[in-house]
C-alpha cells in the first residue's frame, strides 16, 4: 500500500490522505516517484465537490502538476532523472485526439490525470506512459513543479499568436489581469519575449511583477481605463465581469485570451458598441484556452529555464507555500502564489 491524496468528486469535504494500492508498474510504463505536486484552483474545485470524475468505482487520487524523479532506467529515461507529465489524454475517437491534440478534443470524452477519470500524481509512486513524460533539466530542479501551469500559458500564447498573426499584427503591449501563478508566469513569459507588460491585481503592490520589468497596477487604485489599449489582454483572475471588459481594452486587431475559470451563475454586462461596432471595425478577437499539448510542455520547460537564468531569485519565490501531504488543507486554502505538496525532499 502507498499513501495518496484522495477525494470523492461531487462530494465536498471528502479529500483525505489514505492508503491506496501500490499501483502496479506494467510493461511499457516508467515508475516515477513524485517529489512535489502543485495545487491550483481546479484541485480546490474538485475538493469542494464542484468538478472532477473518479475512475469507475474508486476514489480519485488528486494532483495534476507533477515534479517527479524516474525510479528505474528504461524507455529512454534514466533513474534519478527529473520529469513532469502531461495531464490530458486522448479520447481515442476524434479528429483532434488522432492528431495528438487532446487539448482540442472534439468529443469531450478525454481523460485528465487527477481530474477526470484518471488518478493523479499525489501519491508515493506512479506508473506513467513514457510518451507522456517530459524531461526537466537538472538546472531547473524543484522549479520544474511550475511546468504544468507554464504549459497552460505557452498554449494560450501560441494560440494568441496564431489568431493575432492571421493578419499583420505586432505583440508590443500586453495586459495581464490577475497575479496568481498563471498571471505571474504569463507576465514572465511575455517579458522573456520583450513585450511591454502591465499586470493588474487586487493587492496594493507586487514586487515579483516589477522584478520582471513589467508594471504592476493595483486595481484598488486604478480601474485600468487609464492604461490605454493593448495588442493582447490575458484574463487570469477568474472574474467573468473582467473577462467581458477585455474586449474594450483591445487595440485594433487586438486579441483577448481568457484563462481563469469563473463558474458563478451570473449575467455580466458588455457595452453594446464594443461588441457591435469596435469588435468588427477593429478586427478584435476574444477566445478561451484550456490545457496544453506536448510542444507547449517542451516550450514551458525551456522558457522556465531561460527565466530562471534571467531572474534567478524571483523564480525561486514563485512557490509561496510548500507543505507535506497531510497538510493539504493549508495548500488548498492558500491564496496569492503557488502552493505545493511535498512528497519527498530528495
Ligand atoms: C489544468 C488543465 C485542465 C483543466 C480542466 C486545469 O487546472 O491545468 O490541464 O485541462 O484544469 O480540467
Amino acid at each position: 500500500m502507498t499513501l495518496a491524496l484522495v477525494t470523492q468528486p461531487g462530494r465536498a469535504g471528502t479529500t483525505r490522505v489514505a492508503e491506496v494500492d501500490d499501483g502496479r508498474v506494467r510493461e511499457g510504463e516508467v515508475p516515477v516517484r513524485p517529489l512535489e505536486i502543485g495545487v491550483c484552483g481546479t484541485d480546490r474545485e474538485i475538493s469542494e465537490g464542484h468538478f472532477g470524475v473518479a475512475p469507475e468505482g474508486e476514489d480519485l487520487v488528486l494532483g495534476h502538476e507533477l515534479l517527479g524523479v524516474v525510479d528505474r532506467d528504461g524507455y529512454g529515461f534514466t533513474r534519478g532523472e527529473l520529469v513532469t507529465a502531461t495531464v490530458r489524454r486522448s479520447c481515442g475517437h476524434c479528429l483532434a485526439c488522432a492528431d495528438e491534440s487532446p487539448d482540442s478534443c472534439l468529443s469531450g470524452d478525454y481523460s485528465e490525470r487527477g481530474i477526470t477519470r484518471l488518478h493523479g500524481y499525489a501519491r508515493e509512486l506512479v506508473a506513467e506512459d513514457p510518451a507522456q513524460l517530459v524531461a526537466i533539466p537538472k538546472s531547473l530542479g524543484r522549479l520544474g513543479v511550475l511546468a504544468e501551469p507554464t504549459s497552460i500559458c505557452e498554449r494560450a500564447l501560441r494560440h494568441a499568436r496564431t489568431i493575432g498573426g492571421r493578419q499583420p499584427w505586432q505583440l508590443e503591449r500586453a495586459l495581464v489581469i490577475g497575479a496568481g501563478a498563471i498571471g505571474l508566469l504569463m507576465t514572465y513569459l511575455l517579458r522573456l519575449a520583450d513585450v511591454e507588460v502591465w499586470t493588474a491585481s487586487l493587492e496594493p503592490e507586487n514586487d515579483l511583477v516589477e522584478h520582471s520589468g513589467a508594471s504592476y497596477v493595483s486595481t484598488q487604485d486604478d480601474d485600468l481605463s487609464g492604461l490605454g489599449t493593448f495588442d493582447l489582454v490575458i484574463e487570469a483572475a477568474g472574474n467573468a465581469e473582467l473577462m467581458a471588459r477585455t474586449l474594450g481594452q483591445l487595440r485594433r486587431s487586438g486579441v483577448a485570451c481568457i484563462l481563469g475559470i469563473d463558474p458563478r451563475a451570473q449575467t455580466v454586462e458588455i457595452d453594446g458598441r464594443v461588441l457591435g461596432v469596435d469588435l468588427i471595425l477593429e478586427n478584435r478577437v476574444l477566445f478561451g484556452s484550456v490545457n496544453a499539448q506536448r510542444r507547449d510542455w517542451l516550450a514551458a520547460v525551456a522558457d522556465l529555464d531561460r527565466a530562471r537564468e534571467r531572474w534567478p531569485e524571483a523564480l525561486e519565490r514563485f512557490v509561496k507555500l510548500r507543505v507535506e501531504l497531510d497538510r493539504f488543507q493549508e495548500a488548498f486554502e492558500h491564496r496569492g502564489g503557488k502552493a505545493t505538496l511535498v512528497l519527498s525532499h530528495d
